[in-house]
């Protein structure tokens, strides 16, 4: 297969789910729902892999997320209250975009069709590749070059980094996770790049700016997220793995932007538009 623009890299091989069709998705689901209560606690840990991936059956149609709603009342936990929240954030980007076709593509703030952006370059391009030196960053895209698939809390730090530190515009970090993700869909995509580049509705505010390093820290505490996707890096033990450049990590690139400079440079840019 190739790329929808006609270049010649092949589409990645999709992560298994189990088969297709309704009955795959509602025995999945199932079993899920066993594991449910962990999802408050865990579900922001991209290492311990802890969430449901039904994105896939929920964009194919195979399960309706009022059936999810319907066995989740049966569970009195917090994980379950918290996965309830994740379907209404589903039905919320869907909801904008229905009302608001125009936030596929543009900002629903209009101040920030006026936010300085540079042409997608090199810089963009070891983004897409996973070559950004930014270990925590180039597993998230390398997992979902190699699945089709990458976990929410990375998708968050990516697209900070494409947009805040990188200042690429959102719309090609967009379509490139279009192409690529399995669970691709035009409401949730947009729209969660719309809320991390700030100007979407109810959006993270822009001076929220994720520190990829600080992130995988914080949610990949041993590192072994990072060491699952970045062979170069496999030798480096614990943490440590999120500082490569502390380390001798041959065939690793350095980082390709000072993220404290980025982080200033990104603050100047968006006074300009206030
Ligand atoms: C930049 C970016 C792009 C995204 N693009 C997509 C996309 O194209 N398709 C897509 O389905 N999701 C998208 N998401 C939302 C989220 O990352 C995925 O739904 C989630 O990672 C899917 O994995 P899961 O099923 O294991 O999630 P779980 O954590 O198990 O969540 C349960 C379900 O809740 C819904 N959900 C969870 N988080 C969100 C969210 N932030 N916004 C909307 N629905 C959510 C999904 O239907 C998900 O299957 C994107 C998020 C970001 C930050």
């Amino acid at each position: 297969m190739k790329w929808i623009d006609g270049d010649s890299e092949a589409l990645p091989e999709f992560t298994a789910v189990d088969g297709a069709g309704e009955a795959p998705a509602l025995s999945r689901w199932g079993n899920y729902l066993e594991t449910v209560s962990a999802y408050g606690d865990e579900r922001d840990r991209p290492d311990l892999d802890t969430t449901s991936r039904m994105s896939i059956p929920l964009k194919y149609g195979e399960i309706h997320p009022r059936t999810m709603l319907a066995d989740l009342a049966q569970e009195r936990c917090a994980g379950a209250e918290a996965y309830r929240r994740e379907l209404a954030w589903r039905e919320f980007c869907a909801e904008l975009l229905a009302r608001y076709p125009h936030a596929a593509w543009k900002p629903v703030r209009s101040q920030f069709e006026r936010m300085e952006y540079g042409v997608p370059g090199e810089a963009f391009e070891a983004w897409r590749r996973g070559l950004t030196g930014f270990p925590f960053v180039d597993a998230g895209m390398r997992e979902l070059a190699q699945t089709g698939f990458m976990h929410n809390r990375v998708r968050m730090v990516v697209a900070s980094f494409l947009v805040k530190d990188m200042f690429v515009h959102w719309k090609h970090g967009a379509r490139w996770f279009m192409r690529n993700l399995v669970d691709g869909d035009l409401a949730s995509n947009s729209l969660n790049w719309q809320w991390v580049a700030g100007c979407g509705a109810d959006a993270a505010p822009y001076f929220r700016i994720f520190n990829p390093i600080s992130q995988g820290l914080k949610f990949d505490p041993q590192g072994d997220y990072v060491r699952r996707w970045v062979p170069e890096l496999a030798h480096l033990p614990g943490s440590s793995v999120h500082e490569s450049w502390n380390a001798k990590a041959s065939g690793y690139p350095e980082p390709v932007v000072d993220h404290s400079e980025a982080r200033r440079e990104a603050l100047r840019r968006y006074a300009a538009i206030r």
